[in-house]
Protein backbone atom coordinates (compact mmCIF):
# COMPACT_ATOMS: atom_id res chain seq x y z
CA UNK A 1 0.00 0.00 0.00
CA UNK A 2 1.44 3.49 -0.86
CA UNK A 3 1.86 6.31 1.85
CA UNK A 4 -1.06 7.84 -0.40
CA UNK A 5 -3.40 4.66 0.44
CA UNK A 6 -2.38 4.77 3.80
CA UNK A 7 -3.15 8.22 5.02
CA UNK A 8 -6.20 8.01 3.41
CA UNK A 9 -7.10 4.92 4.71
CA UNK A 10 -6.35 6.56 8.35
CA UNK A 11 -8.80 9.38 7.41
CA UNK A 12 -11.53 6.20 6.79
CA UNK A 13 -11.05 4.71 10.12
CA UNK A 14 -10.96 8.35 11.71
CA UNK A 15 -14.25 9.06 10.70
CA UNK A 16 -15.85 5.57 11.28
CA UNK A 17 -14.98 6.28 15.35
CA UNK A 18 -15.94 9.83 15.72
CA UNK A 19 -18.27 9.78 17.89
CA UNK A 20 -18.26 13.72 18.23
CA UNK A 21 -19.89 14.29 15.52
CA UNK A 22 -23.39 15.80 15.47
CA UNK A 23 -24.40 13.24 12.95
CA UNK A 24 -22.62 9.78 14.68
CA UNK A 25 -26.43 9.08 16.19
CA UNK A 26 -28.30 9.47 13.31
CA UNK A 27 -25.40 6.75 11.51
CA UNK A 28 -26.14 4.14 13.71
CA UNK A 29 -29.66 4.63 14.46
CA UNK A 30 -30.25 4.33 10.24
CA UNK A 31 -27.46 1.39 10.05
CA UNK A 32 -25.50 4.41 8.02
CA UNK A 33 -22.37 4.26 6.92
CA UNK A 34 -19.96 7.40 6.12
CA UNK A 35 -19.12 8.50 3.10
CA UNK A 36 -15.31 9.00 3.07
CA UNK A 37 -14.47 9.26 -0.48
CA UNK A 38 -13.94 7.87 -3.60
CA UNK A 39 -12.21 7.29 -6.86
CA UNK A 40 -8.14 7.94 -7.95
CA UNK A 41 -6.08 8.31 -4.95
CA UNK A 42 -3.61 10.24 -7.55
CA UNK A 43 -6.45 12.00 -9.28
CA UNK A 44 -5.46 15.64 -11.01
CA UNK A 45 -9.69 16.68 -10.63
CA UNK A 46 -10.79 16.54 -6.93
CA UNK A 47 -15.07 16.56 -7.48
CA UNK A 48 -16.36 18.09 -3.44
CA UNK A 49 -19.92 17.91 -2.97
CA UNK A 50 -22.06 18.86 0.07
CA UNK A 51 -23.02 15.67 2.15
CA UNK A 52 -24.37 12.08 1.43
CA UNK A 53 -28.22 11.63 0.17
CA UNK A 54 -30.02 8.80 1.55
CA UNK A 55 -28.60 6.15 -1.42
CA UNK A 56 -25.05 7.60 -0.44
CA UNK A 57 -25.38 6.53 3.63
CA UNK A 58 -26.76 3.29 2.53
CA UNK A 59 -23.81 2.27 0.58
CA UNK A 60 -20.98 4.54 2.02
CA UNK A 61 -20.56 5.17 -1.80
CA UNK A 62 -20.61 9.35 -3.20
CA UNK A 63 -23.10 10.40 -5.93
CA UNK A 64 -24.23 6.62 -5.97
CA UNK A 65 -28.20 8.20 -6.35
CA UNK A 66 -29.83 10.18 -8.83
CA UNK A 67 -27.34 13.37 -8.43
CA UNK A 68 -24.66 11.26 -8.88
CA UNK A 69 -26.52 9.81 -12.41
CA UNK A 70 -25.69 13.54 -13.38
CA UNK A 71 -22.70 13.59 -12.22
CA UNK A 72 -20.96 10.88 -14.44
CA UNK A 73 -23.25 12.11 -17.60
CA UNK A 74 -21.15 15.72 -16.92
CA UNK A 75 -18.37 13.55 -16.75
CA UNK A 76 -19.45 11.51 -19.69
CA UNK A 77 -19.75 14.53 -21.18
CA UNK A 78 -16.20 16.19 -21.76
CA UNK A 79 -15.06 12.35 -21.75
CA UNK A 80 -13.51 12.14 -18.26
CA UNK A 81 -13.54 9.13 -16.66
CA UNK A 82 -15.51 8.89 -13.10
CA UNK A 83 -12.56 5.82 -12.03
CA UNK A 84 -9.58 8.52 -12.98
CA UNK A 85 -11.21 11.65 -10.28
CA UNK A 86 -11.60 11.66 -6.87
CA UNK A 87 -15.07 12.25 -5.57
CA UNK A 88 -16.09 13.45 -1.93
CA UNK A 89 -18.16 15.51 0.21
CA UNK A 90 -17.52 18.59 2.90
CA UNK A 91 -19.82 16.44 5.25
CA UNK A 92 -18.65 12.75 5.73
CA UNK A 93 -22.49 11.52 7.17
CA UNK A 94 -26.19 12.16 6.22
CA UNK A 95 -27.44 15.20 7.95
CA UNK A 96 -31.24 14.03 8.81
CA UNK A 97 -33.98 14.61 5.71
CA UNK A 98 -30.96 15.63 3.55
CA UNK A 99 -31.43 19.38 5.41
CA UNK A 100 -28.36 21.90 4.50
CA UNK A 101 -25.48 20.74 6.49
CA UNK A 102 -25.01 23.41 9.84
CA UNK A 103 -22.62 24.88 10.28
CA UNK A 104 -21.00 23.09 12.96
CA UNK A 105 -20.98 19.98 10.91
CA UNK A 106 -19.12 21.69 8.05
CA UNK A 107 -16.65 22.17 11.12
CA UNK A 108 -16.23 19.19 12.52
CA UNK A 109 -15.80 17.30 8.73
CA UNK A 110 -13.58 20.07 7.39
CA UNK A 111 -10.54 19.06 8.44
CA UNK A 112 -10.62 15.62 7.06
CA UNK A 113 -11.43 17.28 3.61
CA UNK A 114 -8.34 19.71 3.54
CA UNK A 115 -6.47 16.51 4.89
CA UNK A 116 -8.00 14.85 1.53
CA UNK A 117 -6.69 17.45 -0.81
CA UNK A 118 -3.39 18.01 0.63
CA UNK A 119 -2.76 14.06 0.13
CA UNK A 120 -4.37 13.92 -3.06
CA UNK A 121 -2.69 17.18 -4.29
CA UNK A 122 -5.15 17.14 -7.17
CA UNK A 123 -4.22 20.13 -9.93
CA UNK A 124 -8.07 20.97 -10.20
CA UNK A 125 -10.44 21.23 -7.19
CA UNK A 126 -14.18 22.04 -8.30
CA UNK A 127 -16.75 22.17 -5.77
CA UNK A 128 -20.39 21.08 -6.18
CA UNK A 129 -23.03 23.50 -4.80
CA UNK A 130 -22.43 26.34 -2.58
CA UNK A 131 -21.17 25.08 0.74
CA UNK A 132 -18.04 23.58 -0.41
CA UNK A 133 -17.31 26.47 -3.00
CA UNK A 134 -17.82 28.67 0.14
CA UNK A 135 -15.74 26.70 2.31
CA UNK A 136 -13.20 26.05 -0.08
CA UNK A 137 -12.59 29.52 -0.84
CA UNK A 138 -12.32 30.78 2.77
CA UNK A 139 -10.46 28.30 3.55
CA UNK A 140 -7.76 28.65 0.81
CA UNK A 141 -7.28 32.09 -0.20
CA UNK A 142 -9.94 33.22 -2.42
CA UNK A 143 -12.01 34.67 0.32
CA UNK A 144 -12.34 38.15 -1.65
CA UNK A 145 -13.48 36.29 -4.47
CA UNK A 146 -16.66 34.98 -2.72
CA UNK A 147 -19.87 36.10 -4.10
CA UNK A 148 -23.15 34.17 -5.44
CA UNK A 149 -22.83 30.82 -7.08
CA UNK A 150 -24.63 32.36 -9.89
CA UNK A 151 -22.04 34.56 -10.31
CA UNK A 152 -19.30 32.15 -9.43
CA UNK A 153 -19.70 28.95 -11.37
CA UNK A 154 -17.26 27.85 -13.93
CA UNK A 155 -14.83 30.36 -13.52
CA UNK A 156 -11.30 29.26 -12.82
CA UNK A 157 -9.31 30.70 -9.74
CA UNK A 158 -5.95 30.41 -9.24
CA UNK A 159 -5.27 28.94 -5.16
CA UNK A 160 -2.28 28.56 -3.79
CA UNK A 161 -1.61 24.58 -4.70
CA UNK A 162 -4.33 24.49 -7.08
CA UNK A 163 -6.51 25.60 -9.72
CA UNK A 164 -10.34 26.28 -8.32
CA UNK A 165 -13.65 25.66 -10.46
CA UNK A 166 -16.64 26.37 -8.09
CA UNK A 167 -19.90 24.43 -9.95
CA UNK A 168 -23.45 23.77 -9.55
CA UNK A 169 -24.56 20.96 -7.55
CA UNK A 170 -25.80 18.07 -10.01
CA UNK A 171 -28.40 18.11 -7.99
CA UNK A 172 -30.17 21.24 -9.13
CA UNK A 173 -29.94 19.85 -12.80
CA UNK A 174 -32.04 17.00 -11.92
CA UNK A 175 -35.27 18.63 -13.26
CA UNK A 176 -33.71 21.87 -14.80
CA UNK A 177 -32.46 21.54 -18.24
CA UNK A 178 -30.91 25.36 -18.65
CA UNK A 179 -28.81 24.64 -15.87
CA UNK A 180 -27.67 21.14 -17.12
CA UNK A 181 -26.73 23.00 -20.03
CA UNK A 182 -24.83 25.64 -17.53
CA UNK A 183 -23.07 22.76 -16.04
CA UNK A 184 -22.43 20.77 -19.66
CA UNK A 185 -20.39 24.66 -20.43
CA UNK A 186 -18.72 24.57 -17.07
CA UNK A 187 -17.37 21.14 -17.08
CA UNK A 188 -15.75 22.04 -20.47
CA UNK A 189 -13.68 24.55 -18.13
CA UNK A 190 -12.19 21.54 -16.50
CA UNK A 191 -11.23 19.73 -19.70
CA UNK A 192 -9.09 23.02 -20.35
CA UNK A 193 -6.71 22.69 -17.06
CA UNK A 194 -6.26 19.07 -16.64
N1 LIG B 1 -25.24 15.08 -2.94
C1 LIG B 1 -24.03 15.39 -2.44
O1 LIG B 1 -23.72 16.56 -2.20
N2 LIG B 1 -23.18 14.40 -2.23
C2 LIG B 1 -23.44 13.13 -2.49
O2 LIG B 1 -22.58 12.27 -2.26
C3 LIG B 1 -24.71 12.83 -3.02
C4 LIG B 1 -25.60 13.82 -3.23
Amino acid sequence: MSERDEALKRIKEEIIALDASPLYAERIKHKYFPVIGEGSHTAEVMFIGEAPGENEAKTGRPFCGRAGKVLDLLLASVGIERKDVYVTNIVKDRPPGNRDPFPDEITVYAPFLDRQIEIIKPKVVATLGRFSMQYVMSRYGLEWELDSISKLHGKAFDAKDFKFVPLYHPAAAIYNQQLLDTLKEDFKVLKTLV
